[in-house]
């Protein structure tokens, strides 16, 4: 029996960096069979065809943007037989990879955040395979969407098209969003008037104990939070890697305050 199969085993920062799909669309344009799934090492591949070494030249040369490959190991194994090629479901074997930082804005995504008629206009946790959060989001490995503080938001029936189409810009973007099932921001005005808690309805937050007199508001939090801001109020601001707490740095009265309330002398 000859060996006409590869098993390429991947590491660096391979996964939420859009390393599936591309790995997937190389490999039909390639036509070659087989599989790619994360595993907790890196990224697995399997391949099955004749153009397999165009795949190994072009793995390395037209990586995501935002890929770093440190190493390649390749095995060469018995001819299995694959019909297509497919995105496996992740292995998970407890040991370690590295996972990207979190990512700025992408022009597209800017591009859709500011046009009236996208259906993510405004929102303000905008994301797609290249660019987002992923390590503030990422509680353990493989990076897949059960593994991430996502897990608790359901994409909408829009989001999943998006999520299963290798196609798409946001094919296994894990932390793929838009105003019907994402997250949002949400503005929480303690009842004695001194803090305010912009945040988003995550699950930490919605562990959190908030007094039923607190209230929360809904409509233009961010433009609320600034005028509060500029009255002198002190603002924890929740962002997907913890709180920050904000004030006016101009204003005496509110730097006193919050240094009052964080017990520091100067
Ligand atoms: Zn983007
Ligand atoms: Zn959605």
């Amino acid at each position: 029996m000859e060996y006409t199969r590869q098993r390429i085993l991947v590491k660096g920062i391979v996964q939420g960096v859009g390393f599936r799909p591309f790995v997937y669309s190389l490999a039909q344009s390639l036509n070659l069979k087989g599989f790619v799934m994360n595993s907790s090492e890196g990224v697995v591949i399997e391949i099955e065809g004749e153009k397999s070494s165009i795949f190994f030249e072009k793995l390395k040369t037209e990586a995501p943007p935002l890929s770093q490959i440190m190493h390649v190991e390749i095995i060469p194994l018995h001819y299995y037989g694959y019909r297509d090629f497919q995105i496996l479901e992740s292995k998970d074997e407890g040991s370690f990879t590295l996972i990207s930082a979190d990512v700025s804005l992408c022009d597209d995504c800017f591009r859709e955040l500011l046009d009236k008629n996208d259906r993510r206009y405004l929102y303000p946790f905008i994301n797609c395979t290249n660019c987002g959060p992923r390590y503030t989001i990422t509680e353990s490995i493989p990076y897949d969407r059960p593994n991430t503080t996502m897990s608790v938001f359901k994409m909408c029936a829009d989001c999943e098209r998006e999520y299963y189409d290798p196609g798409n810009r946001r094919f296994h973007a894990q932390p793929n969003a838009c105003p019907v099932c994402g997250p949002h921001v949400e503005l929480i005005v303690k009842k004695e008037r001194d803090t305010f808690l912009p945040s988003d309805t995550n699950k930490a937050l919605q562990r959190s104990s908030y007094a039923a007199s607190d209230r929360r508001e809904h409509s233009n939090p961010i433009e609320k939070t600034i005028q509060l801001l500029k009255e002198g109020n002190i603002v924890a601001i929740k962002g997907l890697g913890g709180f920050h707490i904000a004030c006016d740095a101009f204003n005496k009265q509110a730097v006193e305050r919050l240094r009052l309330k964080k017990r520091k002398s100067n």
